[in-house]
């Protein structure tokens, strides 16, 4: 009897990974606040890929990649407000590892596991201890819920990282949701085709091509342009000529894409890779995650630049996820000026004033 999913993560694979400071001195040399990081039980674990070491120039301290998956000391400190969990998921829990927030979507925690950890990760709460897929009890768990919720469209298959389970418990895991509601769409979210993108088999596409009732869409997250690598496009393109779709989220991150120039590239390469630009978060209050949030009004004003540069495909929304469970906003400066007798001013992206009566 099978009990719980089966992970893919194999044995050369992971002896091929970083995960202890030691391993990543030899290489790189690490900076005096790096060395002094301490792992502690709310900490992420220190887990890099050989792949995306390779993508990391070990002369720049302030290397891009590097920032996102070398921990740092920053990270044992406790900002103000900061806590564990501000997106409030516990309190919107239904099931084992079920998130009930909106009224239309769930997001499912098939694992806590990932490929490499990002440093500024906002589900900090749960990933990376170490507790593995859910169990099919779990799962079995939250379909009945989706079946009893049909007001439920969307379902996001999220983590940690799903496509660290194995072929077979994944196939598994999506064949008991989807005869629970064979009408849901769902989402795959994850972070392997930027970190490993030779986890994309042909049979892992297989998998997702078995199931014909509703589509899947697939929701990556690459942060920097370097990161769109080769192989991982070409990880991205297997998931899209199979007719998903590929949507991207990325994070805005002090010192790593907080730059209208940077992210023109960033969302110019995803489109010409047939990823549509999604989000761009504004870093939620994650205990541990200060040295990586950008001051509001300068994420304003990157949006602002880039809605300019950016074709209307290429532009992301910019979006917080607010304290306490409040759920996601757009951030996005007001182009309405006033609104007297009828008539609103607007401004353009030039700045120039226009008028606009309503109908009388
Ligand atoms: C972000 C999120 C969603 C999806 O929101 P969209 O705006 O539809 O992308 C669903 N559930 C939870 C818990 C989320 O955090
Ligand atoms: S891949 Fe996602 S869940 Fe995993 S560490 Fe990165 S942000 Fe967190």
């Amino acid at each position: 009897m099978q009990q719980s999913f089966i992970i893919y993560l194999t044995r050369t694979f992971i002896e091929m990974s970083i995960c202890t400071l030691e391993q990543l001195e030899n290489k790189i040399s690490l900076t005096a606040e790096e060395k002094a990081w301490k792992e502690d039980k709310l900490s992420l674990p220190l887990l890099i890929t050989d792949y995306y070491m390779n993508l990391i120039d070990p002369k720049d301290v302030n290397d891009s990649l590097r920032r996102q998956v070398v921990p740092s000391s920053k990270e044992n400190r406790l900002g103000p407000l900061e806590n564990p969990d501000p997106l409030a998921e516990l309190e919107n829990s239904k099931t084992g590892r079920l998130i009930h927030r909106y009224e239309s979507r769930v997001a499912f925690l098939a694992t806590d596991i990932c490929a490499q950890y990002c440093r500024h990760c906002f589900r900090r709460r749960f990933t990376g201890n170490m507790q593995g897929p859910a169990t099919r009890d779990e799962v079995l768990d939250a379909a009945e819920y989706l079946k009893e919720n049909k007001k439920i469209k969307e379902l996001l298959l999220t983590g940690g990282d799903p496509l660290t389970l194995s072929d077979s418990s994944l196939e598994e895991m999506v064949s008991i949701l989807r005869e629970a509601r064979p009408d849901l769409i769902i989402r795959i979210c994850t972070r392997m085709v930027a970190v490993q993108p030779s986890r994309i088999t042909d049979n892992l596409i297989k998998v997702f091509k078995k199931f014909k009732s509703a589509p899947f869409y697939l929701m990556v997250q690459f942060n920097h342009p370097r990161e769109l690598t080769e192989q991982a496009t070409q990880a991205c393109a297997k998931f899209i000529d199979a007719g998903i779709p590929a949507m991207n989220q990325s994070v805005l991150l002090n010192g790593v894409n907080d730059s209208a120039d940077v992210l023109e590239e960033l969302c110019n390469a995803l489109v010409f890779a047939r990823i549509k630009p999604y989000y761009l978060f504004q870093g939620d209050l994650v205990s541990g995650t200060s040295g990586f949030r950008v001051p509001l009004e300068k994420g304003l004003q990157i949006e602002r630049e880039l809605r300019r540069r950016l074709s209307g495909l290429a532009m992301p929304v910019y979006a917080a996820d607010l304290p306490q469970g409040g759920g996601k906003v757009p951030l996005c400066g007001s182009y309405i000026e006033g609104f007297e007798n009828g008539v609103w001013t607007f401004r353009t992206l030039e700045g120039e004033r226009r008028l606009y009566p309503d109908p009388q």
